[in-house]
């Protein structure tokens, strides 16, 4: 569910936990590549906009409580600010005890009502309620059969009429029987739009049935266009819940989930397959935990405080001067590295070190390579990445292989590693010689 928009939103999140420097640049990235994941999603573009304002507002102007890093802080705000936006809290259904408790489907043609209806049939008995459904779908044939087969197969009673075309005369046939059961959920036909003939047909069926709950069944396949539906609907009957259906099916249910919350008309449940089982309810707080992999989250601050902090960063520093520096600092360097090169960033942090131009590119990394590179390191061992010394030939061979990429891209890093390395320990000596002495990677 949602699979892409997850994983974007996970990576985006996971690259935070990697930084060295949580600083305003870090933040706008943070944004731009929230703002992609949501509109990737089929989020409204506007609503994109107003939520990554607040997050970045949030992120640059709050404090953090002194009990979190400002890593678990920023996506703490991401987190809030996701919920905020599907629609706070969760909300249910209702059901009040009188008999029977009814709910109408409405929807356009295949939106889900029949499927969902069935499923909902199965929700609330095993909830022990007494379930019957009714088939108002007088238009599209095999309507009734449907709706018949559903209900058998999760054993509730269906009443439907197969040679009645007047949905209203359908509902009164049975009206005698509807009291023994708790809940009627009433299938109603749907049109390929909200004609003015769905709607006479809406307003009647709501007037005549009275119904306590009218539920709008909207496929999360339409993107955005589901606020207009909603509001349409809303409209035309005064519905009180949405149930997003096919939330299994697309990349674009963001468009559905975001558009529906601003409506008003709070979403109660989304189906997310065929099946009758299919079904959950919707919990925005519980929805955007999955979906931002909080478990990862967790575990990956767990990582990212035992790897480095903005203290630790000083103490790269340190490494730099005494020459410890090794493979897997270059790595965190890498990771934490946007644009800029942070390793520049690192050396302001070392004494002496800020008042000496560096040329403006001196230690940056083309974009490219910083890509291969990391496959590259993703390939080595722990023990290689704590002793660069011991990648020989045949192990840059293996390297290379597990990486997908030429040798010469291994020996290119290695290269780098060890310019990085002589630089680290020349200063050692005064910072003015070294510079004369040292050619900087990628300086002509
Ligand atoms: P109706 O015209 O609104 O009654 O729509 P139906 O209930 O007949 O459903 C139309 C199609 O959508 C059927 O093929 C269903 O199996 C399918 N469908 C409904 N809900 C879901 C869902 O949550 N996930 C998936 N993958 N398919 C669904
Ligand atoms: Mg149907």
């Amino acid at each position: 569910m949602l699979d892409k928009l997850s994983s974007s939103l996970k990576d985006t999140l996971k690259k935070i936990t990697r930084l060295v420097f949580i600083d305003e640049r870090a933040i706008n990235e943070l944004v731009k590549e929230l703002q992609r994941a949501l509109l990737q999603a089929d989020v409204n573009v506007q609503l994109v906009f107003n939520l990554t304002k607040k997050i970045k507002e949030r992120a640059l102007n709050e404090k953090p409580l002194k009990s979190i890093t400002q890593r678990e802080f920023i996506i703490n705000i991401v987190y809030e600010e996701l919920t905020n936006f599907l629609g706070k809290e969760k909300s249910e259904i209702i059901i009040e005890r009188k008999k029977p408790f009814k709910i109408m489907m409405v929807g356009l043609y295949g939106s889900g009502k029949t499927t969902t209806i069935g499923k909902l049939s199965k929700y609330y008995s095993k909830r022990n309620y007494k379930v019957a459904t009714l088939g108002l779908d007088v238009h599209r044939p095999a309507a009734p059969e449907q709706l018949e087969q559903l209900s058998e197969q999760v054993k509730v009673k269906c009443f439907t009429e197969k040679k009645e075309k007047n949905p209203l005369k359908v509902y009164k046939k049975f009206e005698s029987e509807y009291k023994n059961y708790d809940i009627l959920i009433i299938d109603t036909a749907g049109r390929d739009a909200l004609s003015s003939d769905l709607v006479k047909e809406i307003e009647l069926l709501n007037k005549e049935i009275n119904p306590d709950e009218k539920i709008l069944v909207i496929s999360a396949d339409i993107g955005q266009a589901a606020q207009a539906q909603a509001e349409q609907f809303h409209k035309s009957c005064n519905i009180s819940s949405v149930i997003v259906t096919k939330m299994d099916g697309t990349a674009k249910a963001g468009g559905a989930l975001s558009a529906c919350a601003v409506t008003g008309a709070k979403i109660k449940f989304i189906g997310i397959g065929e099946k009758v089982d299919a079904l959950e309810t919707f919990n925005p707080p519980g929805f955007v935990s999955r979906l931002l992999g909080m478990g990862d989250i967790e575990a990956l601050l767990e990582k990212a405080k035992e790897a480095i902090s903005e203290e630790q960063a000083k103490d790269l520093g340190n490494k730099f001067l005494k020459g410890e520096f090794n493979l897997i600092d270059l790595y965190e360097q890498m990771e934490a590295m946007s644009k800029m090169g942070p390793i520049s960033k690192v050396l302001e942090m070392v004494p002496g070190f800020s008042q000496i131009k560096l040329p403006k590119d001196a230690l940056q990394v083309q974009e490219g390579k910083l890509k291969k590179w990391r496959f590259i390191l993703d390939s080595l061992t722990k023990k290689e990445l704590e002793d660069p010394e011991l990648i020989d030939s045949s192990r840059i061979e293996r390297i290379a292989k597990g990486a997908g990429v030429p040798t010469s891209e291994v020996r290119d890093l290695l290269k780098q590693y060890k310019q990085a390395k002589k630089l680290m320990k020349m200063m050692k000596g005064s910072p003015d010689k070294m510079m004369k002495k040292f050619k900087f990677p990628g300086m002509k």
